[in-house]
Formats: C-alpha cells, sequence, structure tokens
C-alpha cells in the first residue's frame, strides 16, 4: 500500500464486478471523509477516477483500472430525514441494507429496490435501478430530489429535476460518468407492516405467462414471473408469476399484528470458495429449472410472506457468485417494446435451447414508461438470463444482440460486460444528448469507467466535432 502525496492509502488490487468477468488491476482508495474524495477526485496521481459502491453491478462498469477506483460505501452519513414527508437526505455511499435497517422499523420502505439491499444509494442512481413495481412507479430515479455532486473541476453542485435538469438526468442513469454524487435524497415509501401478501401463478406457457403479466399491470404493485429456460416446444416460456402488495395490520394474524414491523431474519448462507468447475453447470442448471418450477406449481396461490425474502431471496446466500466457478458468469438484461416482445422472446428462447444453453436465473418483468438519457427501462419486456463465461459464449451473445436490435430493444449498462460501441449506440438513441451534458462537466474524461473506455463514451468526441 503506498501513500499518495494528497495523504491517501491507495492500493493495487484485483477489480471486478458482480459477475467476476472481466478482471482487472488497478489502484484503488477507499475515503472515509469528503476532504479525501475531493483530494482522490482532483490529483494528478492518476489519470482519471471512478466512483465505486458496493459493487453489484455485473460486467465492468464500476472500476477504472487505468486511473484509480474510489471505494465510497464509507461515505454513508445520514443527513436529515423529514417524517412528515418520508424524504430522506444522506450520504451516497449509505447502502440499501442501512436504510431498511433503520427506517423499516419505523414504517418506511425504499420506493424502489433492486433484488439485493448491497447496494449503495449513488449506485442505485447511477443505474436508475428499477425494481418489481416498475410498471406502477418507475425507476428509483423518479424518486429522488436533489443530488450534491462534485464535478471533474472540483465544483460542488447541487441538481435535481428542476435545478440543473440536464445534469441531473445525465447523472441519473449516466453510470458514475458526470461527477461523483456526494449525496442525494430519497423518498421513502410509508408502510404498514414488514409482510408481504403474496400471490404465486404458474403458467403453462410462454403466452399464458405473459397474459397473466399483462393482467394485474395495473393491479398489483409487485409483480416479476420466474421463467424455466430448459422448457421447450409447447411448454415454452412456462414460468410462475410471483405478484405482492404491502400487508396492512388486518391481514396479520393476531400474534404478529401487535408487532407489525419487525423483520424475520431469514436463513443466512455463504459460498465460502470458487466452486471447482463451477456448481452452476448445464447439468446442475437444467435440474434445478425443472425442480423449481414443480415446486412453485405446488405452492400456487396466496400467503404472506416476510418482506426480506420477498425481495431479496438472493441474500440469503453470500457471495453466491462464486458458484459460477473462476471463469466468472454475465447476466444479459434486455428490454423490448410490448410489440416485439412475443417474437423475440421466442426467438431468443429458442435460441438457448439450440445452443444447449440454459440460464439459472430468468427473470421476465412489465416495463412502464422510461426516464429518458441512459436509463435503461422503457415500456415493454425484460428479460434477465445468466450465464457462465465458456467458450463460444460471446459469439452466441452477440447473435442475441442482433435479435434485440432489431426488436426496438436495448440492453442493461449495469449488466454488461461485452457490448460492442455500435451495438450501444444504436440501442442507446439519446446518448449523444448524454455526451453532450457530459462533456459540459467533464470534458477531459476525467471520470472514467473500464466499460466507458470499452463503449467510448468519451467528451472527447464532441469537442472533435
Ligand atoms: C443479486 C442482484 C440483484 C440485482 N437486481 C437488480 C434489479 O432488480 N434491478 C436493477 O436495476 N438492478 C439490479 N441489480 C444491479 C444493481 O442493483 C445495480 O448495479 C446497482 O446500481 C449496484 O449498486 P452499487 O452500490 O453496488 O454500485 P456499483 O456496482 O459499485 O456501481 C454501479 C455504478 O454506480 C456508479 N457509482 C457508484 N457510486 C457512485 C457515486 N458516489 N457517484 C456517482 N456514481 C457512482 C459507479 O461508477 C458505477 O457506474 C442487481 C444486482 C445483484 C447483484
Amino acid at each position: 500500500m503506498t501513500k499518495t502525496k494528497v495523504g491517501l492509502a491507495a492500493e493495487t488490487r484485483k477489480l471486478a464486478g458482480w459477475g467476476r468477468y472481466p478482471e482487472a488491476t488497478g489502484l484503488a482508495v477507499r475515503p472515509e471523509k469528503l476532504s479525501a474524495v475531493r483530494a482522490a477526485v482532483g490529483s494528478d496521481r492518476w489519470s482519471s477516477v471512478l466512483a465505486r459502491g458496493l459493487g453489484r453491478s455485473y460486467g465492468d462498469p464500476a472500476f477504472n483500472p487505468e486511473g484509480c477506483t474510489l471505494f465510497t460505501e464509507r461515505l454513508d452519513r445520514l443527513i436529515s430525514f423529514d417524517p412528515a414527508s418520508g424524504w430522506l437526505r444522506a450520504e451516497g455511499g449509505l447502502s440499501f441494507r442501512a436504510i431498511l435497517d433503520l427506517f423499516l422499523p419505523r414504517g418506511w420502505f425504499l420506493p424502489v429496490t433492486p433484488g439485493t439491499r448491497h447496494v449503495t444509494l449513488a449506485g442505485a442512481l447511477a443505474c436508475d435501478v428499477h425494481g418489481k413495481n416498475h410498471h406502477r412507479d418507475g425507476s428509483v430515479g423518479r424518486h429522488v430530489g436533489g443530488l450534491r455532486m462534485l464535478l471533474a473541476s472540483g465544483e460542488e453542485v447541487e441538481c435535481s429535476a428542476q435545478e440543473r435538469p440536464d445534469l441531473f438526468h445525465a447523472t441519473v442513469g449516466g453510470m458514475g460518468l458526470t461527477g461523483l454524487v456526494l449525496e442525494a435524497e430519497l423518498r421513502l415509501r410509508p408502510i404498514q407492516t414488514a409482510m408481504i401478501r403474496q400471490q404465486v401463478r404458474p403458467a403453462g406457457d410462454l403466452d399464458s405467462l405473459m397474459a397473466l403479466l399483462e393482467e394485474h399491470d395495473n393491479r398489483v404493485p409487485y409483480s416479476v414471473a420466474w421463467l424455466d429456460t430448459v422448457a421447450e416446444g409447447r411448454n415454452l416460456g412456462r414460468g410462475v408469476l410471483l405478484l405482492g402488495d404491502h400487508a396492512g395490520i388486518a391481514d396479520l394474524p393476531s400474534s404478529q399484528a401487535r408487532n407489525p414491523l419487525s423483520r424475520r431474519p431469514g436463513l443466512r448462507a455463504t459460498v465460502p470458495f470458487d466452486a471447482p468447475g463451477g456448481l452452476l453447470n448445464p447439468t446442475t442448471i437444467r435440474a434445478f429449472n425443472s425442480t423449481y418450477y414443480n415446486l412453485q406449481k405446488r405452492k400456487a396461490g396466496e400467503s404472506l410472506i416476510a418482506l426480506d425474502p420477498y425481495f431479496y431471496p438472493l441474500d440469503i446466500v453470500d457471495d453466491w457468485n462464486r458458484m459460477y466457478g473462476r471463469s466468472g458468469f454475465v447476466q444479459y438484461q434486455f428490454v423490448v417494446p410490448t410489440s416485439t416482445a412475443r417474437s423475440t422472446l421466442v426467438g431468443v428462447l429458442e435460441a438457448c435451447a439450440r445452443k444447449g444453453l440454459a440460464s439459472f436465473l430468468s427473470v421476465l418483468k412489465r416495463f412502464g414508461p422510461g426516464a429518458g438519457n441512459l436509463s435503461f427501462p422503457f415500456e415493454g419486456y425484460t428479460l434477465t438470463l445468466d450465464f457462465p463465461v465458456a467458450p463460444g459464449l460471446f459469439e452466441f451473445l452477440d447473435d442475441l444482440d442482433w435479435m434485440v436490435l432489431d426488436a426496438g430493444g436495448r440492453l442493461y449498462l449495469a449488466k454488461d460486460a461485452r457490448m460492442s460501441p455500435a451495438t450501444f449506440r444504436a440501442m442507446y438513441p439519446e446518448f449523444r444528448r448524454w455526451l453532450e451534458v457530459k462533456h459540459q462537466v467533464d470534458p477531459h474524461d476525467r471520470f472514467r469507467s473500464a466499460q466507458s473506455v470499452r463503449l467510448a463514451m468519451h467528451s472527447q468526441e464532441v469537442s472533435s466535432r
């Protein structure tokens, strides 16, 4: 570990996203105070910087091997909370887990949450994350008030949908490339209990699953479907729709109603080492898909489920990403408009079957209207597939990219590890607009990531025009 002249301890370390592909080596600092963040962003010791939260994005958006990666999770102070409105102001490194620990017992929940609570406030904003309620409530950016940002120039500015809206909209979903989010305001939502009323609805094929999703669009706040990617023929696209709503006190049995906001810690487990050859290989993934479908089918109907296992089933197993073995895995998530969704989903699932590829976790969801700039969601269907990195995989995913592009769709930057710059530009028509804002606030590309270099998201392009 070396001390830099700004007094920051910088260490050279291995850097990767949650999928552990790709990996790189680079400088990292973990500032404890805002003064150290300012010093790190302004330091001439490295050519560029990037903020990182808890590293739960999958591919290469959260590290900067050619410059310095700033691990920001210690910048996690609560600044203010207004119990009349639910507005919380905090430093960007505060985790969703900490927000839940502090506010759930007081009757407040996150307005939007991804499938893990191990994300930071700023990391979630930078990816404009979506949750099971996107069709109703949009992505997290819609629930954000003001941001305090540290720009490449060293200037600190406030922005919101009203104040410097261009900067705000380029930052929400902007993958950390417009500046560092020091503080953010998020509006929490009131809840009565820590329980969810869940409905499990199996569907024997893709058409019935899509019909169920559309039928519940306006009725239920949370909806997501798990898809069996192994089923073929007339069962192609079969799955299980999981619907949910916050339970009221009247929904609880009397024993629980006395303490409606108490949480039930589920089981915890950990994967202590890299599974040799990957615990998740085509054989185990196939077995899991069929077994899970049949198990869920038996659970069809309504029940009460604790909030944590409903929203964060994967958080039960720490380091579950190690189950894919040393080569890592990629999560392929795309969205396509409703009009082209059915044919694209059939095309993708049939292509996977032909290639003999099955995905361990495959999630189908409806999105509502999008937020613009580099935000991923727009109205339509999104499918998420997990694949272990193996020879031939990337050529196959290139073919899927064409299908998605042809259908008017796009891939999620927070999950991307390998798309080409040309594909990215074709998928994100507002990139040019975003780049103009990036050029205004960061003309020399002080903020860079491995992903931004791979996708050529450079301000320099604007100056050379
Ligand atoms: C199990 C699991 C389930 C998930 N489910 C979902 C889901 O349902 N929906 C969804 O949308 N996503 C989902 N994700 C992805 C994840 O929610 C996002 O990638 C999230 O943004 C990660 O937050 P983080 O704090 O770990 O950020 P990181 O991964 O560390 O960083 C992500 C981006 O945020 C930027 N960033 C971080 N801190 C700052 C800062 N202070 N200022 C400016 N930029 C910053 C980084 O530069 C990077 O570009 C899931 C991930 C996992 C592992």
